[in-house]
């Protein structure tokens, strides 16, 4: 199947070494079923990652990326880490900040640790008037007091992956943010979230597959890549009766002028 307007994959560990054997293969399947577009996020692992996620960006016009520590590695922000975050940010490929944000669930960091690091990570996508890739697990109260205390004015940018309560969804929207749905839209047991996913306005919506992690159905299980976000966009198309050209067009117009314009 090929999309016209076409996905974008607003969220891919594009840089991760489980694509290394086939980097280039993943790319052209992704955009021979119409992902056309995907955004390199940093954050997963240290900085490096997001060195490389730059890289690949800089050598293919597809591709945008992002610079940030993760929540996971937040122990380890430091001023020389932050300098080496502004010299990617200063770059036209690197799109926006992130991914940072809150993550309760695995508490790989101290959590003071993780709320400092997105502290400054917000600080950062303010100077450098860039939107922000927020990731939040178990977190949301503070991951709520954090953006509030930091931005009261709101700001741009996405909570992705999201997985929390349609309360907690609207209220980022309040603040400006989008929401994005990975392949546990997809999972059999992920009920609750198909219903938040219903009811949001579909305006503030994107579709990620946050690869090589969480393939969706009916892929569950094996290495994720781009092209199965095919599979979220259908899920979210069944949920709101509406054409999966519907979802491609307004979630593809939000990925587009948050991260490409
Ligand atoms: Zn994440
Ligand atoms: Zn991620």
């Amino acid at each position: 199947m090929t999309l016209q307007p076409g996905l974008i994959d607003s969220h891919c560990h594009l840089a991760d070494k489980s694509f290394n054997g086939d980097r280039e293969a993943v790319i052209s399947r992704a955009a021979s079923c119409g992902v056309h577009r995907i955004v390199a996020v940093g954050g997963g692992g240290p900085i490096e990652a997001s060195e490389a996620s730059a890289e690949l960006a800089a050598a293919n016009p597809s591709l945008r990326a992002t610079a940030g520590i993760h929540p996971h590695d937040a122990g380890n922000y430091s001023d020389e880490i932050e300098t080496r975050l502004r010299a990617l940010l200063a770059r036209p490929e690197v799109s926006a900040v992130g991914e940072t944000g809150l993550d309760y669930y695995y508490d790989n960091s101290p959590r003071p640790a993780q709320r400092e690091a997105l502290a400054r990570h917000l600080a950062l996508a303010a100077e450098f008037r860039k939107p922000v890739v927020l990731h939040c697990r178990d977190a949301e109260t503070d991951l709520r007091e954090v953006l509030e205390t930091e931005r009261p004015g709101g700001l741009s940018g996405v909570v992705h992956c999201f997985t929390g309560s349609y309360e907690q969804a609207a209220h980022c929207i309040e603040l400006g943010l989008l929401i994005s749905f990975t392949g546990i839209l997809t999972f059999k047991n992920a009920g609750d979230l198909r219903e938040t996913a219903r009811r949001l306005p579909l305006d503030r919506l994107m579709v990620e597959t946050d690869s090589p992690y969480l393939a969706p159905q009916p892929y569950r299980g094996k290495r994720n890549e781009p092209a199965y976000v095919c599979e979220v966009a259908k899920v979210l198309a069944e949920l709101r009766g509406v054409s999966i050209e519907t979802v491609a067009e307004i979630t593809s117009a939000n990925a587009e002028s948050l991260f490409f314009s």
